[in-house]
């Protein structure tokens, strides 16, 4: 099975004053495609400086990660950038949709940054809005729906794209059981259908359950590996 993500002894420290946080210690551990994995641990354990990390958003004080073949610990800003936007769709608990528009238009933004021409962008944004159950509030902004139809914008918004992988930190943590439930099994059908790969950070045992492979951090190190890992690990 193909690898898509690597990490090697991983290390991330963060000054305090004049003191040192280790929020990641020595983290190494194979992502392969198409799977769907969950970090799983308490409130400060480091699960989203490590999902940040994965996803290029912040860069290790040591060690490698290689995504796709490219070590992304070695690339500006700039190459990050375009990284992201070609390969990775981000799900978060507040959902960060832009206020100023409509739910189209929020689904519609990765493809400009990709140079989709308008009508296909249109097209492509409204499928996917139907897909996750909102068909009848494109024309809607965030304010005026509700957390769970926001969440679904969002959840629309990073798998327009198709990227290869999808991180999602925390991504029910401001929803009922109900709509977690009808969240969780949006997320993970679509992932599978697709055959993308899926991160997802939580402390919620509940969410681990829709993930293949439930890695477990505390205190910055992976505790234990939980779940259908692949042949070579078995
Ligand atoms: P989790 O997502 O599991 O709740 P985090 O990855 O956010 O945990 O944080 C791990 C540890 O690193 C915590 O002790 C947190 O206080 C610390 N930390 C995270 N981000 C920063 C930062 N930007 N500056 C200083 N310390 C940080
Ligand atoms: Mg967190």
């Amino acid at each position: 099975m193909e690898r898509i993500i690597s990490v090697k002894g991983l290390r991330k420290v963060y000054p305090m004053g004049k003191e040192r946080v280790v929020a990641l210690d020595e983290v190494s551990f194979d992502f392969i495609r198409g799977g769907i994995y969950c970090l799983l641990g308490t409130s400060g354990s480091g699960k989203s400086t490590l999902l940040n990390m994965l996803a290029g958003l912040e860069k290790p004080t040591k060690g490698e990660i290689i995504f796709n073949g490219k070590h992304i610990e070695k690339m500006t800003e700039k190459e990050l950038a375009d990284f992201r936007q070609k390969h990775i769709g981000f799900v978060f608990q507040n959902y960060n949709l832009l206020s100023d528009y409509t739910a189209l238009e929020n689904v519609e933004l990765p493809l400009i940054f990709r140079n989709v021409r308008r009508k296909t962008r249109h097209e492509l944004a409204k499928k996917m809005l139907t897909a996750v159950g909102l068909k009848d509030r494109m024309y809607h902004k965030p304010s005026e729906m509700s957390g769970g139809q926001q969440q679904r914008v969002s959840i629309a918004r990073a798998f327009v794209n198709k990227p290869e992988v999808v991180f999602a930190d925390e991504p029910t943590g401001n929803l009922d059981t109900k709509t977690t439930i009808e969240m969780m099994e949006l997320i993970t059908n679509m992932a599978r259908e697709n055959k993308q790969t899926l991160i997802i950070v939580t402390h919620d045992m509940e969410i681990s359950a829709y993930a293949d492979v439930i890695i477990h951090i505390r205190d910055g190190k992976i505790e234990s590996v939980e779940g259908k890992t692949n042949e070579e690990t078995n």
